[in-house]
Formats: C-alpha cells, sequence, structure tokens
C-alpha cells in the first residue's frame, strides 16, 4: 500500500495516528534544526517535518530533495505550533520517521504555483506540470463535475447515452471538415464530425426518443479568440416534441448545474426574446442581460437638421451610458478609436452629453440646437450626467457596432460581473441568411433545422421572411447552446435544399441516407447541442475555453506539447495513397 491517506485530509482528529502518504514536493525550507517539507497530491497540501536532532540522517535526507521529487513518507500526526488557517491540514503536521523516493525530477521550467513565473507558451509545453498547478486542476475538477450532473439529469429524464462515429462523411454545420484518408479506399476520405447531427436523427428514426452524448466535434476554422479545433458538446435530441418542450427540459438542465455546481437558483423561467429584437436592442444575436443600455433608434428623430451624414444614412442608433456625460476629451476619442477599429469598422461616433447642470454639448452642436439634443436623450431613457453615444449607416451592420460598442462601454463601467449569471432564449431565428459574396442563401442554423409551420408556404416565393423553428441558450453575452426542431418530412426537406442551391442529385449524394430514412416512418423530433467547454468556463468564469480542457491547442490548432500537426514519413503517405505538393 503506497498511502493510507490523502495530502489534503489530515486534521486535528487525526492527531497521534501514524500515516502513510504519497505527493510531490511542493516546496523546501531548511530552518538549521528542522526542514519542513510541503508535499501535494490533487487533494491538498500536508506538512511533513524532520527533526535535525532526533533524526540527524533522515533529515539531511530531506534536504536534498529538488522541487517535484515524489516521495513516500511515514509518520505521526501531530498538532502543529504554527497553523495555517488557509488549508483544511493547517492544523496538523507530520513528524516523518520513514522516507522514501519515489521519483526524482528535474527542476520544472516553471513554478508550479497559482502566481507561477511560467508563460503561456511554455505552460503549454509543459502542459502535463501546469495541470499540477492547483488553479489549473479545479477547472479540469469542475468540468467531470458537470459531466457528471449532466449525465445524472439527462438519465433522470429518460435520455439514452449513445455514442456515433468519428469517421463519418462530412455533416455541413458551416464550418470546414477536417478530413481523414481512407487507407483501405484508395483516394477516398472519411471526415470528423462538425457534429453528430445525422446520427442523431437517425437514432429518432430508431425510435430511441431521447439521446445524448458528451461528445467531440472538429471544425476546421481560422481559429478567433475562444475556439478550438475540436471541441465538446452536450449533443441532445429527442422525438415527439416540440420546441416548447425542448426549451422546458433544457432551461431545467443549465437550472439543474447552476443549482448543484454553484448552488445559484435561477427562480424566474427564462426570458425568450426573439432574434429581432436582440439584433434591434442588443445589436448580437447574443445579448448581454447583465446591464440594460439598450440600442435607441434614433432614425426618424435626428434627419433634416442638415447634418449630411445623418440625413444620408439609412439607420442612426444610440446607446445611453449612465453617468458618463463627465468623460474627458481623451476619454471620447478613445471610444473613437475604438468604434473606426477594424474589429468594430465604423466611420466616425458622435456623442451628446446631458451635463449635470442640465446644459448639452455635442460633436454635432453646429447641426442640433439643445432641445434637439434633449428629445434624442429622453427617447433613450436618459437624464441629466448621462452620455450618449450615436453611429450612423446601414441598419444591420450600425446595430451590430452599437452592440460591440455597448459591450465595450459595459467593460469600462464594471457592468459585466462574472458572479451574476443573466440565462435567455433567443428564438425565431431566420431560417436563411443571404450571402451576397456567393448570391445566394445559406442555412442559418443547418440545413435539417425547420421552418415555423405557418412559413413553409414561403419556400419558393420569399425564402428570405421565413422564421426557423431554432433557439439559442444565451448568458452574459455567450451562446451557450442552440438546437432547433427538424424537419422530418421528405419533401419539407428537399425544398429546404432547392432553396440552398442543391440540385436533387447533390441532396442525394450529400445527404441521400438521411433522405431515405426519412421515408420509414422518421418521428416529429428536434434537439439541442451544448458548447460544453463553453459552458465549464461561464461555470469558472474563466475568459477562455482552454483552461478548461486538458489538452489544449493553441490559436495557431497547434498542440505545442507534442509538436503537432506534424510532417508524415513518406511510407506512411504512400499507404494511404497521398502526394504532397509543395
Ligand atoms: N448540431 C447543432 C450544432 O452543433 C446543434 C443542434 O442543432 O442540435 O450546432
Amino acid at each position: 500500500m503506497y498511502r493510507t491517506h490523502t495530502c489534503g485530509c489530515l486534521t486535528l482528529r487525526d492527531a497521534g495516528q501514524t500515516v502513510t502518504l504519497a505527493g510531490w514536493v511542493q516546496r523546501m525550507r531548511d530552518l538549521g534544526g528542522m526542514t519542513f517539507i510541503d508535499l501535494r497530491d490533487r487533494y491538498g497540501i500536508t506538512q511533513l517535518t524532520f527533526n535535525m536532532e532526533t533524526q540527524p540522517g533522515l533529515c539531511a535526507e530531506a534536504r536534498r530533495l529538488g522541487r517535484e521529487f515524489v516521495l513516500q513518507v511515514t509518520g505521526t500526526v501531530c498538532e502543529r505550533s504554527n497553523k495555517n488557517p488557509k488549508i483544511p491540514t493547517g492544523d496538523i503536521e507530520i513528524h516523518v520517521t520513514e522516507l522514501r523516493v519515489l521519483n526524482a525530477a528535474l527542476v520544472p521550467p516553471f513554478t508550479i504555483e497559482d502566481d507561477t513565473d511560467g508563460g503561456d507558451e511554455l505552460r503549454m509545453r509543459y502542459r502535463y506540470l501546469d495541470l499540477r498547478r492547483a488553479m489549473v486542476r479545479k477547472n479540469i475538477e469542475l468540468r467531470h463535475r458537470i459531466a457528471q450532473e449532466t449525465r445524472r439529469y439527462l438519465d433522470d429524464h429518460q435520455f439514452l447515452e449513445i455514442e456515433t462515429p468519428v469517421l463519418i462523411k462530412s455533416t455541413p454545420e458551416g464550418a470546414r471538415d477536417f478530413v481523414v484518408p481512407s487507407r483501405m479506399n484508395p483516394g477516398q476520405f472519411y471526415a470528423l464530425p462538425q457534429s453528430p447531427q445525422q446520427y442523431k436523427q437517425l437514432l429518432m428514426v430508431s425510435g430511441f426518443d431521447r439521446y445524448f452524448q458528451i461528445v467531440k466535434c472538429f471544425r476546421d476554422e481560422d481559429l478567433r479568440a475562444d475556439r478550438q479545433p475540436e471541441f465538446t458538446q452536450i449533443d441532445c435530441e429527442m422525438s415527439f416534441v416540440e420546441q416548447d418542450d425542448v426549451l422546458q427540459l433544457f432551461e431545467g438542465l443549465i437550472k439543474h448545474l447552476f443549482k448543484k455546481i454553484k448552488g445559484i437558483e435561477f427562480k424566474e423561467p427564462f426570458r425568450r426574446m426573439p432574434y429581432s429584437e436582440a439584433m434591434s436592442l442588443y445589436g448580437s444575436d447574443k445579448p448581454d442581460l447583465r446591464f440594460d443600455m439598450k440600442i435607441c433608434d434614433l432614425t426618424q428623430l435626428v434627419k433634416g437638421k442638415g447634418f449630411g451624414i445623418f440625413d444620408q444614412a439609412p439607420y442612426i442608433g444610440g446607446i445611453c451610458v449612465p453617468g458618463a456625460a463627465a468623460y474627458s476629451r481623451k476619454q471620447t476619442d478613445e471610444l473613437t478609436d475604438f468604434v473606426k477599429s477594424p474589429q468594430v469598422g465604423a466611420s466616425g461616433l458622435v456623442y451628446v452629453k446631458w451635463n449635470a447642470d442640465g446644459t448639452f454639448k455635442s460633436s454635432v452642436d453646429k447641426f442640433y440646437t439643445p432641445d434637439d439634443l434633449r428629445r434624442w436623450m429622453e427617447a433613450a431613457g436618459a437624464s441629466a450626467g448621462d452620455l450618449m453615444l450615436v453611429l450612423s449607416g446601414p441598419a444591420d451592420r450600425t446595430r451590430v457596432q452599437l452592440g460591440q460598442l455597448r459591450l465595450e462601454m459595459g467593460n469600462r463601467l464594471g457592468l459585466r460581473s462574472k458572479d451574476e449569471f443573466k440565462p435567455l432564449w433567443v428564438v425565431d431565428f431566420p431560417l436563411f441568411e443571404w450571402d451576397e459574396e456567393t448570391q445566394r442563401f445559406y442555412a442559418m442554423h443547418h440545413p435539417f433545422t425547420s421552418p415555423r409551420p405557418e412559413d413553409i408556404q414561403y419556400f419558393e416565393t420569399d425564402p428570405g421572411r421565413m422564421a426557423a423553428a431554432a433557439y439559442d441558450c444565451v448568458m452574459n453575452g455567450v451562446e451557450l447552446g442552440g438546437g432547433s426542431i427538424r424537419i422530418h418530412d421528405a419533401d419539407v426537406q428537399q425544398k429546404m435544399f432547392a432553396a440552398l442551391g442543391f440540385t436533387p442529385e447533390q441532396a442525394e449524394e450529400q445527404f441521400g441516407f438521411l433522405m431515405h430514412a426519412f421515408q420509414y416512418g422518421a418521428p416529429p423530433h428536434g434537439g439541442i447541442a451544448f458548447g460544453f467547454d463553453r459552458l465549464v468556463s461561464m461555470m469558472a468564469g474563466l475568459d477562455s475555453i482552454r483552461d478548461t480542457i486538458a489538452f489544449p491547442k493553441n490559436n495557431a490548432g497547434r498542440d505545442v506539447m507534442s509538436n503537432s500537426p506534424a510532417p508524415l514519413d513518406a511510407s506512411q503517405l504512400r499507404e494511404l495513397h497521398i502526394a504532397v505538393t509543395e
């Protein structure tokens, strides 16, 4: 037996016991007569003491140990004179009588402390050491607990966990596929699933009724800040349900997780907000409801006063920033730089200050009287002391820019606390998105998403106006998950493919198996998938999903620890019938 206890469990109640512990040397302090070692394992830290007077040999040996050596020690649990109230074992120490070095360690490349001296790149290269740090380990433990609670909730609701294949035929979810060459079928490739979408729908055809899987998905996208090429979903599908059934059940899952994991109870039902409202009031399909600052449409109010930019703009909108009228010139300049930055892309910013003394000051004073300015501000529900920020341009784009500015102001004003959680459902998404560049419609969610029944009539005449039976679960400006009621009728599915520009032959070639399955009695069905990494990072209060993943990739999609991706041997390539060109 390597140990009788862990390094996190001994307290005064165990005083006098002889115990054996095993773990890593967190640090060693040599105080002449006494040597102290903090021994660490997954469960905590326990202080070991070695006495030079009573056990000079053992003590000398302890002094030679380096950081991260792996030890087994036996000794007596004793009350400490110098207690450490910060850790559960802080009242005791072990007076060591036997010491065995299980393994030596090189000096680690960075300190294994919460406050480490290791940079990002270095810690990723030695991720196995980074994972020894308590704050990183805690995220992985939290991830585990969320996964277990998810399973518990779904199991309690009759969901079956069913695995689906990883080597599949491409499923279109709007991203590029990762592909895998088939040695046995020269010149042919599998794709890695962007999600198990078609398989979970097939499971409904098979009658499984309620499916879930905590599953890896793969999307070969240019990696923006918070993306990973492989990520995990809580993927779910249900039969004989309408949108409301799905929302109820999965609102229940989110509530269950927050209650069990964080002790937070959402008492109210989650708000449901139509997509159009989210876009017009928050400039985003994932509004952050931790603060107000809604977008106000000023288009009618501001026109006709000779200010050319506004007179020509199809849309003018503003947000009112409470208490910010005292912003300095430097601060408003910073905001102008922000809206003009490539990530926002506005051409300029107009501001209006409603000063505390009741006067108005704006960057367009030449064109507008104080009364005009007051009317704008009142339209946005502002009062004296507030600052209004105004952007103009094409409606859709300008709203999104205002949405970005709103979040920026929320950050600046400290309105986006990580301890506050504001969930909602965004519903009534458009079925299609028009792409100017390719001059065609794309499915906003995916091609299996059902239109709302009342909109089916517009497939041929006006697809742009069709709404989808699709929904997103949003929290604090983050999309936690999304799904839809599916098309289960082969005819409607054909119409969908036609609207997306597939010929019947192309549709058959790509999705034939699903179409055929639908001819054998497909039940009405729908589902949802949550981004598991996102959910964990939300609950852990992290900025990045990377910290929730044991072995993540960097922004270039590389695993810097194993140094992959990497070239293949010529012989391996030959076997796969693949030639790499320059
Ligand atoms: N497969 C979808 C996705 O990955 C989720 C769903 O519709 O259930 O976004």
